[in-house]
């Protein structure tokens, strides 16, 4: 959903104007320095076209620098997040510094920028446009968001440049799903992908040896499993890297790399009975390197302790591989029997889960709660150099791709100083954050970004 953000120095209105968008009957102006806001973002009730609307003004409570600085990081965070930026200015108090400094910040910005000139209560008023137009940012649009006058107007621009974007969206959306999930089916030469294949298919299409390496194509196969639209990627397998000797085996593990790089959700087929080798974990590396959601087949389940409990099995099976792939965490599991065809629709049901899970991305307002708490909870200690501290202004998520059946959110995480978020302060809230949202299947990924 676009997001259109709202920036300008202290009391020049932005309160007034989200309410206004937001469809609030009741206008609390709370413009003041310092005041905290409850909300900082909701949806744009004014337009046709959903979008969200943001306050930077309520981002700024949170900060002590001076008044210009906070001006300042508000405008970075909406340069960074924004489909459009409103660039709220006081007709009425005129041109200040403030207002200057921002200018030039936003004529670099690479949303589009829309000058609104508010406080415009009277035509009498109008007079004062042409101070304004000095910014560079065009004439402006002149508005009373306190008393809705010439809103319309304003709605209509952000309509202009907001709708098209939707547009874009729903028609790559539509490719999107007639090809469904992409599914590329990747793991060491003899984990069973054909054979997991071929259960799924319910076909012979692919011929399963005993011998390594005997399947070899990257083959695209749509397939349809409860309503939904699949794709199966199909890998060759990568060889052990000592029986390395042709460019045929060099060819297939790239074909492993694209096939992972262009599905929506890796299944990685691990061989119980072989156990965890240094080929698995350099897919599974691979997977993580390129932030894809994953789950993990743990095949050939029926040669894995097959006297022991079923329960018990699994719980080791589970495990062990946990603790191999460690850095996978995000993955599920599923145990299969590739060969006897045995709980192979757990894949596909396990991959529609991860999607569904994956849609329900967290508002702006519950990832600052989440991560604001945990900032709370456990405090990041203060630099051993500097005596500086790791100081959270605001977080939002980004989406990966524009538009993929499987989102993969990147938190972004605006920061006094990015040198001062340690790995291990990272890796916590990562755990805080899977705690209180959890979605299997999907990475979480940062990013964090320190005012320039
Ligand atoms: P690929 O190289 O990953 O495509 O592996 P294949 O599908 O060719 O399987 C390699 C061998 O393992 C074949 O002999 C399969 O019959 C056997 N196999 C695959 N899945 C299972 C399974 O779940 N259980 C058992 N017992 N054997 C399996």
């Amino acid at each position: 959903m676009p997001t259109v953000a709202i920036v300008g120095r202290p009391n020049v209105g932005k309160s007034a104007l989200f309410n206004r968008l937001a469809g609030r009957k009741i206008a609390i102006v709370h413009d003041q320095p310092g005041v905290t806001r409850d909300r900082i973002s909701a949806p744009c009730k004014a337009t046709t076209t959903a979008c969200t609307i943001i306050d930077t003004g309520g981002i700024g409570a949170s900060l002590d620098d001076g008044f210009a600085d906070q001006v300042a990081i508000e405008a970075d965070i909406a340069m960074q997040t924004a489909d459009l930026i409103l660039f709220i200015v006081d007709a009425h108090e005129g041109l200040t510094p403030i207002d200057q400094a921002l200018a030039q910040k936003l004529r670099k910005a690479k949303p589009p920028v829309r000058l609104v000139l508010n406080k415009v209560d009277h035509e009498k008023h109008e007079n004062v446009f042409a101070d304004f137009a000095r910014l560079g940012l065009g004439a402006g649009i002149h508005v009373s968001a306190e008393h809705g006058r010439n809103v319309g107007a304003l709605v209509d621009v952000i309509e202009e440049v907001i709708a098209p974007l939707v547009a874009e969206t729903e028609a790559e959306a539509e490719v999107a799903e007639a090809v469904g999930i992409k599914l590329a089916i990747v793991g060491k030469p003899n984990a069973g992908k054909s054979s997991l294949i071929n259960a799924i298919l319910k076909d012979e299409r692919t011929i399963v040896s005993e011998i390594a390496g005997t399947t070899r194509d990257a083959v695209d196969l749509p397939y349809q499993f409860a309503g939904e639209n699949f794709t199966l990627i199909d890998t060759a397998g990568l060889r052990p890297r000592g029986k390395r000797d042709s460019s045929v085996e060099v060819f297939s593990a790239m074909r492993t790399e694209k096939a992972i790089r262009r599905s929506d959700l890796c299944v990685l087929v691990i061989d119980l009975a072989a156990g965890i080798s240094a080929m698995d974990r350099k897919i599974a590396q691979l997977i993580m390197e390129e932030k894809k959601p994953c789950l993990i087949v743990l095949n050939k389940f029926d040669l894995y302790h097959p006297d022991a409990p079923r329960g018990a099995r699994l719980e080791e099976a589970t495990e062990h591989v946990r603790r191999e792939l460690f850095f996978l965490a995000y993955a599920p599991f599923v145990a299969t029997s590739a060969k006897k065809g045995q709980a192979v629709d757990h894949v596909l049901k396990e991959a529609l889960k991860i999607r569904d899970k994956a849609q329900n991305l967290p508002g702006t307002g519950v990832l600052n709660r989440i991560l604001h708490q945990a900032f709370e909870m456990n405090p990041p200690g203060s630099d051993r150099k500097s005596g500086k501290r790791l100081k959270l202004y605001y977080a939002t998520t980004a989406l990966n791709e524009k538009y993929s059946v499987i989102p993969v959110p990147t938190l972004v995480l605006f920061v006094n100083d990015k040198k001062l978020m340690a790995t291990s302060y990272e890796q916590y809230l990562t755990n805080r954050y899977r705690e209180k949202h959890p979605a299997p299947g999907i990475p979480v990924v940062f990013s964090v970004r320190s005012r320039d």
